[in-house]
């Protein structure tokens, strides 16, 4: 069957070759470590469970939810922006929740940019913002991200024809894969970049809550000015332990969330209303042991990470936050070797840079979200298989 052309634009899936490796391996009886994904591992606080249980035993909730998100959830969702970010937001017009980040960042895309336009992707980044500009027809211009500048594009190098072409500029601080963090300062810099040439600044907020050494990742919604021209994202995801719920929000510009709004009016039905009751819970009640517990956790799996790839001689970027290590290949490898070789020589699977853009080549990143005894374990692999190498 033929599909339609506009699905050969898409980039080769690079993940696709490596299961391919793992999933032969594994037939072949090896124990693998799988480092690649980022998913938490840890369950959905039960308090959280309950309200679920709670709200899908309520027949209200059996039938069609408001395209929009309801508005019990749309205003908690303020109440937090409130109470976390000191930003007061109209859960009517500013608010509008998602099935999921992933899903509204696909489709803000289809709603904002089309042929002719330009949208801003920083490389390496979550691959969403680029394929997304791509099935829709505008042209992707790559923003590089070097740890030379922490991982924070250079707004400089973007030349002026695409600036004035430019509909969207993408930016994910704290960084998923880099693990980088921005300042107020930065965004300062391009909300102002964006009020220039009139770009929606879209923040992808999905590691808010996640920091380390008392690291607390900003809004850009901070910056007075934002709410001209910048929508955010804020997934209850990663926070709360609940990628499978498919519960978010996008919150900002009122134009940028009615276009949101109005296309997804025309594509889905919204998010099951009792996960949005369960999601009002997770944002009401105070949240805070949560994630004091959890980066807890990702702290002392960093920093288990962190002295191992140290002790390997690896030149590593050191996270504030995120639950990602990015770190260089050994030996100048490209980052699908160097990832074929950890898979073959220590049975421990790393994501390769190069999937996340050019910019990512050179670098392998390492997810967290495994149990801590197997981390180890994968340490140790990588540590015998980096001696072989010598
Ligand atoms: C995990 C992740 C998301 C996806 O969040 P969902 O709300 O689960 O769709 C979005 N952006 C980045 C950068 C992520 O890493």
């Amino acid at each position: 069957m033929k599909m339609t052309a506009r699905m050969e634009k898409l980039p080769p899936y690079l993940f696709l070759e490596l299961d391919r490796i793992v999933a032969e391996k594994q037939a072949q009886g090896y124990d693998m470590i799988n480092l690649g994904i980022g998913d938490p591992d840890q369950p959905t606080p039960p308090y959280i469970v309950s309200a679920l249980q709670e709200a899908a035993a309520n027949p209200a909730n059996h039938r069609y939810p408001d395209y929009w998100g309801s508005v019990a959830f749309r205003r908690a969702m303020s109440e937090w922006y409130q109470r976390r970010f000191s930003i007061a937001l109209d859960p009517l017009s500013e608010v509008v929740g998602l099935i999921g980040s992933k899903e509204g960042i696909a489709h803000l895309t289809w709603a904002m940019a089309g042929p002719g336009d330009v949208v801003l992707v920083p490389d390496p980044s979550y691959p969403v913002y680029s394929t997304q500009a791509i099935l829709a027809g505008a042209e992707v211009y790559p923003l590089p991200l070097t740890a030379e500048r922490q991982f924070l594009p250079d707004f400089r190098d973007i030349p002026e024809e695409i600036l004035r072409r430019a509909k969207m500029l993408w930016v994910n601080y704290p960084n998923n894969p880099t693990g980088a963090v921005a300042s107020l300062d930065f965004y300062r810099e391009v909300v102002h970049l964006c009020r220039e040439y009139d770009i929606l600044l879209c923040s992808d907020l999905a590691y808010a809550e996640i920091g380390f050494d008392g690291y607390q990742a900003p809004s850009v919604l901070q910056i007075p000015e934002a709410r001209d021209i910048a929508i955010e994202f804020y997934s209850l995801s990663k926070p709360f332990n609940m990628t499978g719920w498919r519960i978010a929000a996008a919150v900002g510009n009122r134009d940028a969330v009615r276009a949101l709004g109005t296309l997804k009016s025309h594509l889905d039905s919204g998010a099951f209303t009792a996960v949005q009751d369960a999601a009002i819970v997770a944002l009401t009640r105070d949240p805070y042991p949560v994630f004091t517990e959890q980066n807890r956790l990702y702290q002392e799996r960093r920093d288990i990470v962190l002295r191992a790839l140290h002790e390997m001689n690896l030149d590593v970027f050191t996270p504030l936050s995120t639950f990602y290590v990015w770190f260089s290949t050994p030996q100048q490898m490209t980052s699908s070797e160097a990832s074929r070789y950890f898979v073959e020589q220590a049975q421990v699977v790393l994501a390769p840079g190069a999937a996340y853009g050019r910019a990512g080549e050179g670098w392998l990143r390492i997810s967290l979200t495994t149990a801590t005894d197997r981390l180890v374990e994968a340490m140790q692999r990588m540590k015998r298989a980096m001696s072989q190498l010598a």
